[in-house]
């Protein structure tokens, strides 16, 4: 990640000042999420079948006051080092069930959130989230965890298990940057999943890179042999989308559909959609 920009880049050379800055910014986070600088952006998924948006993934912002927006690639990495990520996660997921509760006024849409690696098998993390979801109106069904692939892949016994304890919640189980991680086909049939996310960095550019449309078209096929819906992430094009309705995938995100947007955006796109 060194070559990788950041905002605390301009402190590099001296370690100290980078401990200092990530000490400081982590001792902010509860406070942060209190006032809500940190917030939810959605991106919307839309069904290729019907041309509806379905729902919609949370991706969490900071917005600090005095260094402006830091990225989730720029915060998260720490928040997670520190052990904070069941309160940054528990944060997202509560907002993101308030938030789509007041959706399915307008229309039926699921929401997604991210679970950290390091909170996939954490029993008492999935303890908690059942709390609230039992708590919160939404039926768990609309709820969808996603997983990176890489986090499913290390230690396959125990994530299996644990993802088998996520799926007790009722949730939904996305296999999220499927692609990067080269699972096999004997643990991917083991996977209690019910989605499989292709990574960007394979749907990009499938218009014209046949090795990338041979990986997503076959993805597709595996995953619906497997009992799997699939979501191509990344679309940044007409043609692109097009290629994939044609391939029979199921689902699309991506900046040609939608950027991530504040829930009241994306409140008013559903509306858009459910109306159309
Ligand atoms: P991800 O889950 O793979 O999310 C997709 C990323 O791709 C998002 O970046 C999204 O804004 C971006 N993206 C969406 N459409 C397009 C497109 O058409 N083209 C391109 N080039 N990019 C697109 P973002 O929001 O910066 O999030 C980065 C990563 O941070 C996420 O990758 C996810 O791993 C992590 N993240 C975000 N929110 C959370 C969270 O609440 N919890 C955890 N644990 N991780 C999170
Ligand atoms: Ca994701
Ligand atoms: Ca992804
Ligand atoms: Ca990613």
């Amino acid at each position: 990640a060194a070559d990788k920009a950041t905002p605390w880049d301009h402190y590099s050379g001296a370690d100290s000042d980078e401990t200092n800055w990530h000490l400081s910014l982590l001792g902010e986070l509860s406070a942060a999420m209190t006032h809500l600088q940190v917030w939810n952006a959605y991106q919307p998924k839309l069904d290729l079948a019907t041309g509806r948006i379905i729902g919609a993934e949370a991706l969490v912002r900071w917005e600090h006051p005095e260094r402006g927006p830091i990225g989730p690639d720029d915060f998260i990495p720490l928040v997670e080092a520190h052990g904070r990520a069941r309160d940054l996660t528990a944060h997202v997921l509560g907002q993101a069930l308030d938030d789509a509760l007041r959706w399915q006024e307008l229309a039926v849409a699921g929401v997604a959130v991210n679970v950290s690696a390091t909170l996939l098998a954490d029993h008492e993390f999935i303890e908690m989230v059942g709390q609230r979801l039992r708590a919160s109106d939404l039926p768990a069904h609309l709820v969808t965890i996603e997983v990176t692939e890489s986090a499913a892949m290390d230690k396959p016994e125990q994530a299996i298990a644990a993802l088998e304890s996520w799926r007790r919640l009722g949730v939904n189980i996305s296999i999220d940057d499927y692609g990067t991680g080269q699972s096999s086909l004997t643990y991917l049939q083991k996977l209690p999943a019910t989605e499989l996310k292709i990574d960007k960095s394979f749907v990009r550019n499938i218009e014209a890179d046949q090795r990338n449309a041979i990986m997503v078209r076959s993805t597709i096929g595996l995953a619906h042999e497997l009992g799997m819906k699939v979501v191509a992430e990344g679309v940044e094009d007409a043609r692109c989308l097009a290629m994939l309705g044609d391939m029979g995938c199921d689902t699309a995100q991506g900046y040609f559909i939608s950027k991530p947007i504040n829930a009241e955006a994306f409140a008013a796109l559903l509306r858009e959609s459910a109306k159309a």
